[in-house]
């Protein structure tokens, strides 16, 4: 059995909020089911101090980064754009130091959404704080049907870790935000038909990541539950 360590996500409320007392720190149970689906167990880590991440890093086997919130601009060094949503600065800086202890440990690392935009950033690449400060696109990657319904389509490079994808696979679409300078050791493998990039990789690495979320579709599309296998057992 693979342990896979789950970077947590918080939600966060404020003071005029009734549940203020309530915040929680959580995980999709999407993405468990569909590592114990497979055989597989998770951990969850709780957002921690960053001195903390390489000892917890240490105690799993392979690291996923789930969807969430905005990433803030800091990590990239950019002013925050008015369009930027909710942000979380204490995720974004235990993220970043769990990816390093990670790759220090030689150990694989999967990200979904939010999790591909974080890689990217952890490896000096920037984002658009809004797709629509993207003047090219064309589609809507924030897609008004249910998260189970694939909303459109990604080119997927062959030669790459996700090979066993057809070379156009349809994907459900939940981001506001996107790649806008790819880090110079990612290569993008699979993108939408208005260019947006959907999946990057660094084989040396061992990281994959993808911006839709497969947890949502792997029961009525089976190699989206392959990519979570590929992760788990072959990353
Ligand atoms: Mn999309």
């Amino acid at each position: 059995m693979t342990v896979i360590g789950i970077l947590g996500s918080q939600l966060l409320t404020t003071q005029k909020d009734p549940f203020y007392w309530n915040q929680v720190v959580f995980t999709r149970k999407r993405l468990l089911d569909a590592i114990q689906i497979l055989g597989h167990s998770a951990l969850v880590l709780p957002v921690d101090a960053p001195e903390k991440a390489a000892d917890l890093v240490s105690r799993v086997d392979k690291i996923l980064l789930s969807g969430g919130n905005d990433l803030s601009p800091d990590t990239y060094f950019d002013l925050p754009h008015e369009l930027l949503g909710i942000t979380d600065p204490a995720r974004d800086a235990f993220e970043l130091a769990a990816i390093h202890a990670a790759i220090a440990q030689k150990k694989p690392l999967f990200g979904i959404c939010r999790g591909m935009q974080m890689l990217n950033v952890s490896q000096g690449g920037t984002l658009f704080q809004d797709i629509t400060l993207c003047h090219e696109i064309s589609l809507e990657h924030w897609q008004k049907t249910d998260q189970e319904t694939p909303s459109h389509t990604v080119t997927v490079k062959s030669d790459s870790l996700l090979s066993f994808l057809p070379e156009l696979h349809a994907v459900n679409s939940f981001h506001h935000q996107a790649i806008h300078k790819l880090a110079p050791n990612l290569t993008a493998i699979a993108t939408a038909p208005d260019g947006i990039i959907e999946a990057v990789e660094n084989k040396d690495l061992r990281l994959l990541a993808v911006q839709w979320h497969p947890e949502c579709t792997f029961s009525s599309q089976p190699l989206d539950l392959e990519i979570f296998r590929y992760f788990i057992e072959e990353l």
